[in-house]
């Protein structure tokens, strides 16, 4: 599949027929009166198969008599009033703002699932316990897990995975591997500290048993 095909497939310009009237008025090419269509098409944009917002629209003028197609630039007189009210009373299907919608809708979803995630992690650092695994970006911008292993006052004692991982999606690979997967050494951590951690997004989750 080429690239075009695919990036058309992924989004796109695409037009559906709105509404055909037939016009009495008669074809200034054979005369034929009542044998005048007038087509208008809705355009919009669509990505991932799903109608996205609507664009203008567009129209065609055929005389089913003749074939002669009127360009909607060209039209004059009575036609052209035709088509242009045609045009402007013919609704936009609410459907086209499927897209629009969704993002307006989902928008406000993930802030809040955000704001949630982030509150139950302070929730879980406040009240660290034996085992609770950390995944988190070290200072060297790499990854690893830190178990709670200690909890004396307001510090957590830590030990951290003897292995990191480059890639935020590489920590999963450190996951469960049991005790022998961290260093023996403890490092102390003041619960506030771990909470600026948080704060600056440098932990990602915590597992509690
Ligand atoms: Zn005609």
């Amino acid at each position: 599949m080429s690239y075009l095909c695919f990036t058309m497939i992924i989004h796109a310009v695409k037009k559906k027929v709105a509404i055909t009237e037939r016009v009495f008025d008669p074809c200034p090419d054979c005369g034929r009166s009542n044998a005048i269509d007038i087509t208008i098409y809705q355009r919009y944009y669509r990505l991932f198969w799903i109608p996205f917002f609507p664009l203008g629209k567009t129209g065609e003028t055929v005389c089913l008599n003749c074939d002669k197609e009127y360009k909607s630039k060209k039209l004059t007189g009575s036609l052209k009033l035709a088509y242009e009210n045609l045009k402007r009373q013919t609704p936009v299907p609410k459907y086209l703002y499927s897209g629009l919608i969704l993002v307006l809708v989902l928008i406000p979803v993930m802030i809040y699932m955000s704001m949630n995630g982030r509150a139950e992690k302070h929730q879980l650092i406040s009240t660290p316990q034996l085992n609770d695994v950390y995944k988190v970006q070290l200072p060297n911008r790499k990854y690893a897990l830190y178990k709670v292993a200690e909890i004396k006052g307001d510090t957590v004692f830590v030990r951290k995975s003897n292995k990191e991982a480059a890639k935020l999606f590489g920590i999963s690979a450190l996951d469960n591997k049991g005790d022998s997967s961290f260093f023996r050494g403890k490092i102390p951590f003041l619960k506030k500290d771990l909470q600026s951690m948080n704060e600056q997004g440098d932990i990602f989750s915590i597992d509690r048993e």
